[in-house]
């Protein structure tokens, strides 16, 4: 017997599942399809983890790894949806495994939040990690800045949009971003968080980097870290935030002022409205007070701050695949342990799910490894529902994709790619340069191709 398997999303989760299904002690052979619709394989680790961050962008050399056992097919450039769909996996494998990740930003429900000049992270980040889905240009116009949110999200937003551009000069930033961010006048950027200081979700690695960044001062204010009992005691039980807040009075007893650019941080500030006739102009946001629960409550107290641009940075949210069950509420396929559940709770048959899709998105990379053992645990019990393909050969679906001028790349062409961009990368003295347009992409991963 031999399991035909697809695992849809070539991210972290996807590659984790393929790796630990082929290391299980199994009673059967498998044979694993890998099908991403971007050219390139790794999902966020590639176009969410920032550049800035090349420790954590390294996961891909383990991921690589992976792939280059030689033992699961990739198929790039295919769309689950629209190149591929349910029927067509049900009559080449005998299961699915769904890990599409979340791409899109999770909503902020405020007047105002619609204007133009207010973003969404997911949209930046997708811009200046060169995301072949996303314009070339954005638009980089304003002084002053306010990013909501408090956990590694805004960290990584705020920093991409204070740090200055030749400090990024060594990561594998595109040309179009440097060429970007070169030209934006920010001088102010300002995280805002509903809770206090000891209420972050931000990790204290990721943190105390921002002290670090060039010519940027960092700006707190006193009355945030007036800390109430249900903070002071949040820190003696929790070793993350004794760290959080060695790190903040640390900032804290900095002398300021002389640099150019300024990091802002602005605690116990709920959100209210965005303003601006036709553009943004002003966040109005309520101060809130610890509730003595470790929570917060409203205080009545409507400040304001004349903005040019407002970043929401609230959380990614996942979107629907064809034929396949959606919790429209938490943006995820409803699952249980990795078996896909139907609107009646039922599992379905030969469909599961894994990483971010089947989450939710939080955790880090990391994370999707465990969670991709609880998924393949319930797929190999499973074995008595796993569909009867009509067609399992391993030809039958590429000359399906052929037939349908699927335009795929296989593992060669990743690897084509992944050369050409280390070969601009080494020219100007850099580990590597991201080819960006799905064409240039998927040019540089023909045979031969030596432009
Ligand atoms: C801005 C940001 C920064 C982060 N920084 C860090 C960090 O520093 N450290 C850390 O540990 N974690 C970090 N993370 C978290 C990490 O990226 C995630 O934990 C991880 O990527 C989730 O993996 P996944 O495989 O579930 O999803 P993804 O990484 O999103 O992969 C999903 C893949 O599925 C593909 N796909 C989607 N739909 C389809 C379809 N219809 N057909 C075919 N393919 C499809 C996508 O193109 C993508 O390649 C960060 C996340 C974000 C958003």
């Amino acid at each position: 017997m031999k399991l035909r398997l697809a695992i849809v999303g070539a991210g972290p989760a996807g590659i984790y599942a393929a790796d630990i299904l082929l290391k299980y002690e199994r009673a059967f052979d498998v044979s694993i399809d890998l099908f991403e619709r971007l050219p390139a394989p790794y999902g966020l680790v590639r176009y969410g983890v920032a550049p800035d961050h090349p420790r954590i962008k390294g996961i891909i050399n383990a991921l690589k790894d992976i792939l280059d056992t030689g033992h699961i097919r990739l198929f790039g450039n295919v769309n689950y949806g629209t190149d591929i769909t349910l029927d067509d996996l049900k009559k080449h494998y005998h299961a699915v495994i769904f890990s599409t990740g979340a791409m899109e930003d999770a909503n902020l429900s405020l007047p105002g939040i619609d204007l133009p000049g207010s973003y969404g992270a997911a949209d930046f980040v997708s811009w200046y990690d060169g995301h072949p889905d996303v314009p070339r240009e954005w638009p980089l116009d304003a002084k002053n800045i306010a990013v909501v949110g408090n956990g590694n999200v805004a960290l990584d937003v705020a920093r991409m949009l204070v740090k200055h551009p030749d400090d990024l000069l060594p990561t594998e930033i595109p040309d179009n971003v440097y060429e970007g961010l070169k030209k934006s006048p920010v001088t102010d950027v300002h995280i805002f968080g509903r809770r206090g200081p000891m209420q972050v979700k931000f990790t204290p690695l990721e943190l105390r980097e921002l002290g670090e960044l060039n010519d940027v001062d960092m700006v707190l204010h006193d009355e945030d870290f007036d800390y109430d009992q249900a903070a002071k005691e949040a820190i003696t039980s929790n070793k993350q935030l004794v760290v959080i807040d060695r790190i903040f009075q640390s900032w804290r007893q900095r002398e300021t002022g002389s640099a150019s650019r300024r990091l802002h941080f602005h605690f116990y500030a709920n959100p209210l409205e965005v303003l601006g006739n036709e553009k943004v102009q002003n966040f109005r946001y309520e101060r809130t007070q610890p509730d003595g629960a470790g929570g917060v409550r409203p205080t009545g107290e409507i400040r304001e701050l004349d903005i040019d641009a407002l970043y929401r940075a609230v959380g990614y949210f996942g979107s629907p695949l064809d034929g396949i069950p959606f919790d429209e509420r938490h943006g995820i396929i409803p699952n249980h342990e990795g078996q896909v559940l139907d609107d009646h709770n039922r599992v379905v048959p030969g469909v599961y799910a894994t990483g971010w899709i089947k989450r939710g998105p939080v955790g880090l990379i990391g994370h999707t490894k465990s969670d991709a053992m609880e998924t393949i645990q319930h797929l190999v019990k499973d074995q008595a529902s796993w569909w009867t393909p009509a067609e399992p050969e391993e030809d039958a679906v590429t000359q399906l994709l052929d037939s349908r001028d699927v335009n795929y790349r296989d593992l060669s062409g990743w690897q084509r790619l992944d050369d050409a961009e280390r070969a601009l990368g080494k020219e100007r003295g850099r580990e590597r340069l991201k080819v960006v347009s799905r064409e240039d992409m998927l040019d540089r991963s023909l045979p031969g191709d030596t432009s």
